[in-house]
């Protein structure tokens, strides 16, 4: 009997344990459930709660999506730009220096002097093509020629002195004197925008004729100058038929390191620098930033182009 009633305790005890364990189950189970909603509510609830903040940014984001796939294309265009390099066989930018454009529409840097050495002749070159202007001299004596530099590195004043003195002879031959800067500007050119002050460039005529006129034309000196100069990094700057591009009438005397690359290119293709500089060089490179890397290399400061003198 005392057995029975042992049972049945026993019995109530699991029944009622049983009974705790699915009540606590649920109640656990109930509470994790409770929980994830919670939180993929309190998800949403942030996304409706920020509405203005989240629709702004949709809006935001819905306007900005064709600006950033318009930056995405342009940034990958400039990036194709950055990435298209320039045909190293057409422009060695290691030659930046000697690609500077000076002309009567671009007068070189303001403050642009550089080492020059004697050469011959009491003429003076930018020391870093010297060596090229020698070798060119030498291996044309050697072809049996007799070239002499006549003109080199021009000092400033000394273009203004060379400018004034044409001016005047055109003057005397009964010109007005704005006729006779024009004349003169045709072949000697406006202080400030002359290539023979950044030393880069020379006039050559022959030890038997040192005239710097149209008597070089038919001289043998030029004609072995014309085919060869680009070996050294030279090139015939005012070519004939180019002057509508140079604004400086053909002079067969008149030889400017440009580079060995450019040299050769322009040669090859018959290029004045004008030409070349838009055709190889401008579409990497500008007119400024190459003022800007001659003024660095040379460790002076860029402050904008000469003003072109009388
Ligand atoms: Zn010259």
């Amino acid at each position: 009997m005392r057995q029975n009633r042992f049972d049945t305790l026993l019995k109530i005890v699991l029944v009622v344990g049983i009974i705790l364990i699915i009540i606590l189950g649920g109640y656990i189970l109930f509470q994790i459930h409770t929980e994830r909603s919670t939180a993929r509510d309190g998800a949403v609830e942030t996304g409706v709660s920020g509405s203005s903040e989240s629709s702004e940014s949709v809006e935001k984001t819905v306007p900005e999506a064709p600006e950033n796939i318009v930056a995405e294309a342009s940034s990958s265009t400039a990036v194709s730009t950055e990435s298209a390099q320039p045909d190293p066989s057409k422009y060695d930018t290691s030659d930046n220096w000697a690609l500077i454009l000076v002309n009567s529409s671009h007068p070189y840097p303001n403050g642009y002097t550089v080492p020059v050495t004697m050469v011959e002749n009491g003429q003076a070159t930018d020391s870093r093509c010297a060596a090229h202007m020698q070798q060119m001299l030498e291996d044309c004596r050697a072809a049996g020629y007799d070239p002499l530099v006549v003109s080199g590195y021009r000092t400033h004043s000394q273009q203004i002195q060379d400018f004034d003195s044409m001016t005047g002879m055109y003057v005397s031959e009964g010109y007005s004197e704005e006729d006779a800067r024009a004349k003169t500007a045709e072949s000697v050119a406006l202080p400030g925008t002359s290539e023979h002050e950044t030393a880069l460039a020379a006039d050559i005529g022959c030890e038997h004729n040192t005239a710097i006129d149209s008597s070089q034309d038919g001289e043998a000196v030029q004609k072995w100058l014309h085919e060869n100069c680009w070996k050294y990094g030279y090139a015939l700057r005012y070519p004939a038929g180019k002057q509508r591009i140079t604004k400086i009438v053909y002079e067969s005397w008149h030889y400017r390191y440009v580079g060995m690359t450019a040299a050769k290119v322009m040669y090859d293709e018959n290029l004045c620098l004008e030409e070349y500089l838009e055709k190889y060089v401008e579409p990497f490179t500008s007119l400024e930033d190459l003022d800007r890397q001659a003024m660095k290399t040379l460790g002076l400061s860029y402050t904008g182009s000469a003003l072109a003198e009388s």
